[in-house]
């Protein structure tokens, strides 16, 4: 890709030599073809949100923007409406210092204890009590086996070993797997009362003796535990006379009756300090304004829009680079360099007629990271939500192949159907309908904000979140069918007496929750919020939290009697629901505490 740089000077320099010039106009397709070259180009560095390769794709549209004569929204002083999401943690200085009965005291500093990326930041201190692998298997799942049976860990610092019993039967092993994880740890150790928890690695485990690295996590709401690891850490426990590399052998059996030991004497205290790391993403939105007045229009909003974000060097997930390919730019062609483009080919054929409403246009960022700039876009509307008639969005439109057009969220108003075929009278794609409007991309933020909408896609293919989705496999000209296609839908509603009344369509599968659930809540948790408990960003039409009163904004803080701070909390405390069984869920509305019953049905 080294010539890049050059075509794209070259481009750029027609593209401002024919702007300069009224009424000539770059064909269409040119003009797609060097929005998909210039914004996958090495030079954007893949749009990671945040990033400088974020701006220099905002600076880009911001330009185009401009040149079609488009404006910031009304009040609004930019095209780039910033939103915050953390972009992982950092350890800030935690320290474990202990006390043994003679009074030794040992300090462990920065660099050789750090907290685990969901812990609290605070101090807390008490007598030890190690809990061998910290590991308690629901009752639901049959399997026996509960670190802390017979232990009492109240007002206790607990410490763990990481992972779980090495030389288990597969099996077993499978099971446990499940309930490693370091937060259902921290989890089983605070639902019993601990005050804090130390994971040590054990001798006979990968990474003997090492710190746990703390990692990038979009879910970022405190845990409600304070939880370090420590570098060695073997002396913790040893305090009884048998050395770590004995009791983990022990325990490698995976014999639940293994049982763990108040370490006499010793005392904790953690002083755990998180740093969680802010950063700022883009969405660039504009408008062209209705010719007239729009007093006495109904709904004088029309919304197009896709996301222009991509993986970056896929280092923050979402990556699917083979090995070979770690670390190279993900140039998103596709994904979605190609629906930006569209959005600028249908603002830019717009932008040259009268309309009766004004044309919304979006560039949301923070897409590949869950929805975030539309979401921000959404809970905070810079035009009020109910004045926009249609959204129509673009995740992947330049891969038609056989002439094949996926339009998706059909479901969402009565009006879509009739307005696409006739739209496509024209056009004549082979046009695949699909209702659900529960998709990975853009259109489900205005699904669940109750906005008419439809999203446009070619389809899946194998170079879909890899580096080698690149502008050469563009096809550029139903590329622009796609766009002409799509205009022709945007034009009948800027202009049409009918608006696009909303429906509501029941899911049949829950998105986002945990792989491997047997069970139904339906619920739609909000991951980019950092609210103790678990903000609901929707429920599902018809499902149980439906039923049960549950509404988007709501935050669930007890289910069953666990209480629940984030979403690691809720994924565990569903592992304790039984199907049909009326469980308890205390929540907060509008800040008043609520109760209802929530009866879980099986997942289809
Ligand atoms: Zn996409
Ligand atoms: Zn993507």
């Amino acid at each position: 890709m080294k010539s890049t740089s050059r075509q794209l000077a070259l481009s750029l320099a027609a593209v401002t030599l024919l702007s300069a010039a009224p009424g000539a106009q770059a064909p269409a397709s040119s003009r797609t073809r060097t929005h998909v070259q210039t914004l996958a180009s090495d030079k954007f560095e893949g749009r990671l949100t945040g990033s400088s390769g974020e701006k220099l794709a905002a600076d880009y549209l911001i330009a185009e923007l401009k040149r079609m004569g488009a404006k910031p929204l009304p009040g609004q002083a930019d095209f780039r409406m910033p939103f915050a999401f953390t972009a992982g943690s950092k350890d800030g200085g935690t320290t474990l210092k202990t006390m043994t009965a003679n009074g030794m005291e040992r300090t462990h500093e920065p660099g050789t204890a750090m907290a685990l990326s969901f812990s609290d930041s605070a101090e807390v201190s008490g007598p030890v009590v190690f809990a061998g692998y910290g590991l308690v298997v629901p009752e639901s799942q049959n399997f026996g086996y509960d670190s802390y049976a017979g232990l009492d860990v109240k007002d206790k610092v607990v410490v763990v070993l990481r992972y779980f019993p090495e030389d288990a039967d597969q099996k077993t092993r499978a099971i446990l797997a499940r309930y490693a994880d370091l937060r259902y740890k921290a989890q089983a150790a605070r639902q019993r009362g601990a005050r804090g928890m130390i994971v040590i690695t054990g001798p006979r485990s990968p990474n003997a003796g090492e710190l746990v690295p703390m990692s990038f996590d979009t879910a970022i709401a405190g845990s409600g535990v304070v939880a370090v690891s420590v570098k060695g850490g073997a002396w913790l426990i040893e305090g009884n006379g048998r050395s770590l590399d004995e009791v983990q052998k022990e325990l490698d059996s995976g014999n639940p009756h293994v049982a763990g030991f108040a370490v006499p004497g010793v005392t904790a205290t953690i002083n755990a300090k998180v740093i969680r790391q802010q950063q700022t993403g883009h969405n660039v939105v504009a408008y062209l304004p209705a010719s007239g007045s729009v007093s006495g229009v109904s709904k004088p909003w029309v919304a197009v829009g896709a996301h222009y974000d991509h993986l970056g060097r896929g280092t923050t997930g979402g990556s699917l680079a083979g090995k070979d390919e770690v670390n190279q730019i993900h140039h998103g062609a596709d994904d979605n360099a190609s629906g930006t483009a569209t959005v600028l080919a249908i603002a830019d054929a717009l932008a040259r007629q009268p309309r009766k409403r004004h044309l919304l246009i979006a560039f949301w960022s923070g897409e590949e990271l869950g929805l975030l700039g539309s979401a921000a876009f959404v809970s905070t509307p810079p035009v009020a939500l109910d004045q926009l008639s249609a959204y129509l969005n673009f995740d992947m439109v330049g891969r038609v192949s056989d002439n094949k057009l996926t339009v998706q969220a059909t479901g969402t108003s009565a009006m879509w159907p009739k307005l696409l075929e006739q739209a496509n009278v024209a056009a004549g794609f082979d046009l695949v309908l699909q209702e659900d409007p529960y998709q990975p991309t853009d259109v489900g933020s205005f699904n669940t904000a109750s906005v008419a909408c439809l999203t446009f896609f070619t389809g899946a293919h194998q170079e879909y979140h890899k580096p080698s989705d690149t502008a050469d496999k563009i096809n550029y000209e139903d590329l622009d069918r796609v766009g002409t296609f799509a205009a022709a839908i945007a034009k009948r509603l800027l202009d049409g007496d009918q608006v696009p009344q909303f429906t509501k369509v029941e899911q049949k599968t829950e998105t986002g929750g945990r792989a491997g659930l047997r069970l139904f809540t339906g619920t739609i948790p909000d991951y980019a919020s950092d609210v103790k408990g678990l903000l609901l960003g929707g429920v599902i039409g018809g499902g149980p939290a439906e039923q049960a009163g549950l509404a988007k904004g709501d935050v669930i803080v007890e289910i069953a009697g666990q209480s629940i701070t984030n979403i690691y909390d809720y994924t565990y405390a569903l592992e304790l629901l039984k199907i049909g069984q009326p469980a308890k869920v205390v929540y907060l509305r509008g800040g008043q505490k609520q109760e209802t019953t929530l009866t879980p049905a099986a997942r289809k």
